[in-house]
């Protein structure tokens, strides 16, 4: 396209942000000083990786390095709480999140604790994430830093946790259907409040149900029969 209206594009360059002075010419010429980092993964952290790659296996998906912000959003409705914990997740991350293979729900957290867990500021740290975990209702594990891990010492800790999460969703589902009731209830997974709306695909395409405010970080449904 052939520049016929120049007025038209400094208001545009002005809008996003480029200055009359600094084409884009020349921010495309300058390179961004970024560089890969040689440790994605510390060597510990890969070696333990790859044994618990081998007792995970086509049961669950491993990602390393997932923020906690990723994984879980704040229930509280205060707004000054709200900043206050999701500033305190939004920093932090777990060593790994093992996620189911089909749905990539998070099923377990592992954690790798090396010698800095000892640290004061680390002991703190550790505490609130392993309340945090807890109180969700997401198992953590942590893991002593070691030079070599065997299989089955990884599969004893890791393998009960990665065949639970079928029957826990479904356990969830009668819970959910009793609280029928009253007009608008109150999601069971968040306590935030829940709105009508009609399903647009799937089974009960046209049907009434409570979907949660909190959508899509909370996808708690109540069927309206
Ligand atoms: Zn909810």
């Amino acid at each position: 396209m052939s520049n016929q209206n120049p007025g038209c594009l400094g208001s545009l360059l002005k809008l996003i942000g480029i200055e009359k002075g600094t084409t884009s010419d020349e921010h495309t010429e300058m390179k961004l000083p970024y560089a890969i980092r040689d440790d994605f993964l510390s060597p510990a952290e890969l070696s333990f990786y790859q044994v618990l790659n081998q007792v995970v296996d086509s049961s669950g998906v491993i990602c390393p390095k997932v923020s906690l912000g990723d994984i879980f959003f704040v229930k509280a409705k205060d707004k000054s709480k709200h900043t206050t914990y999701l500033n305190k997740i939004n920093r932090k991350h777990i060593d790994f999140l093992i996620c189911d293979t089909a749905t990539m729900k998070p099923v377990v957290g592992v954690e790798l604790d090396d010698s800095s867990h000892s640290r004061q500021d680390r002991i703190k740290r550790d505490e609130f994430v392993n309340k945090l975990f807890s109180d969700a209702g997401l198992p953590l594990v942590r893991i002593a830093n070691k030079r070599s891990y065997t299989v089955s010492e990884i599969k004893e800790r890791i393998y009960p946790f990665l065949q639970k999460e079928a029957d826990t969703s479904k356990e969830f589902e009668t819970q959910v259907n009793s609280n029928q009731d009253t007009n608008e209830p109150t999601c069971k997974k968040c306590g935030s409040s829940m709105t009508r709306r009609i399903a647009k695909s799937g089974e009960r395409k046209g049907k009434a149900f409570y979907g949660c405010s909190n959508f899509p970080k909370c996808r708690e449904v109540v069927a309206i029969d």
